[in-house]
């Protein structure tokens, strides 16, 4: 890919800055294209050279400007060093220490959100994930409550202090869903739908990011690119199995996607062990791997009856197995904090 330049104005640069750059580009022949609106404006220059490079960033609006020959630049380390964190208030964060997001897959009722909304808070658990719009394979299949669905996980999650992690499927529900959730998730079948990543971006809450079944790293970092670009500030980015050859598990965990992605982004990076097992006995040793290989987090699947679930009961835990797992993921969690001992 030819070489890119990304300049990044300053917040009281205003429309004479936007300007300013677009006339430099003109006169070597480049064309400009600009993100957000003036004060928080991205403008990008296909082609470009250090000159350039050099021109633009002498400019007074010019907050930061970056040359760069990868289809992303603002993911990665190079635009921010620091690790992203994703701030909720006093204690409450992701990308600060281990976190876990639990939840069933679909929101059925309300009386079943507050009760796992209850059981979640009982454990220390400040982040709950469920369904309102679900992304269904068959037409036929239980497709969420909608925006009852929204309201019933607000709800519960009020009563119980957590924040909420849910799907946004189409543009049309990007409204309700930034209203009513603190994270929004983009499912794997939307994760190159770059104009609903657009206007994710343009939300200004969190998103959290799945990997597309066929997608690779880098084509999720492009995808994560579209976010930032857009305005957005946090992009957690989800590993959730791809697919391969292998069919024994419902889809492969690319366990290697977390060191990788750590290397080369500054954003979280999750992993969602229970849509890559598939069955809910191997949950437990993805989300101890995802752990071990320094992942921010991982999102798993919990109801209280999985056999009665109306979407992925086979890949969910019951509450006790859920119990079992973050008492495991804490105790990995404490071992791997503390400074190994000597002579081992
Ligand atoms: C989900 O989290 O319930 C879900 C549908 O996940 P994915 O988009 O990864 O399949
Ligand atoms: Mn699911």
């Amino acid at each position: 890919m030819q070489d890119s330049i990304i300049v990044i104005l300053k917040p009281d640069a205003g429309p004479r800055g936007i300007d300013e750059v677009r006339a430099a580009a003109k006169r070597e022949g480049l064309d400009v294209k600009v993100f957000g609106a003036a004060g928080a404006a991205k403008i990008v220059i296909l082609g470009g050279s250090g000159g350039l490079r050099d021109t633009l960033a002498s400019l007074p609006s010019a907050e930061r400007v970056l040359l760069t020959s990868r289809p992303y630049a603002l993911v990665t380390r190079e635009y921010r060093d620091r690790p992203t964190v994703a701030d909720f208030g006093p204690g409450l964060a992701i990308g600060r220490g281990f976190t876990v997001i639990a939840g069933p897959c679909a929101v059925e009722s309300r009386g079943m959100i507050d009760e796992i909304a209850a059981f979640l808070a009982s454990l220390g658990i400040r982040f709950i994930r469920g369904g309102a719009f679900k992304a269904r394979t068959s037409p036929y299949d239980f497709q969420g409550l909608g925006e009852k669905g929204l309201e019933y996980i607000r709800l519960a999650a009020d009563r119980h202090g957590l924040k909420v992690v849910t799907e946004v499927l189409g543009a049309e529900e990007v409204r309700a869903v930034t209203d009513m959730a603190d994270i929004l998730q983009v499912g794997a079948r939307n994760a190159q739908n770059f104009r609903l990543l657009a206007l994710l971006g343009a939300a200004a809450k969190p998103v959290l990011l799945k990997r597309g079944f066929t997608s690779t790293i880098d084509e999720l970092l492009q995808a994560a690119e579209y976010v930032m670009l857009n305005g957005g500030d946090v992009v957690i980015l989800c590993e959730r199995g791809i697919r391969t050859f292998e069919t024994a598990t419902r889809n492969t965990l690319d366990i290697a996607a977390v060191p990788v992605l750590k290397e080369l982004s500054h954003q979280p990076v999750f992993v969602d062990p229970s849509h890559a097992a598939g069955r809910r006995e191997w949950v437990p040793s993805l989300a101890c791997a995802a752990l071990a290989a320094g992942a921010d987090g991982v999102m798993v699947e919990i109801h209280p009856e999985p056999e009665r679930a109306l979407s992925d009961g086979p890949q969910s835990l019951d509450f006790r197995a859920f119990e079992v797992l973050l008492a495991r993921l804490r105790a990995i969690d404490a071992a791997m904090a503390s400074p190994t001992p000597r002579g081992s």
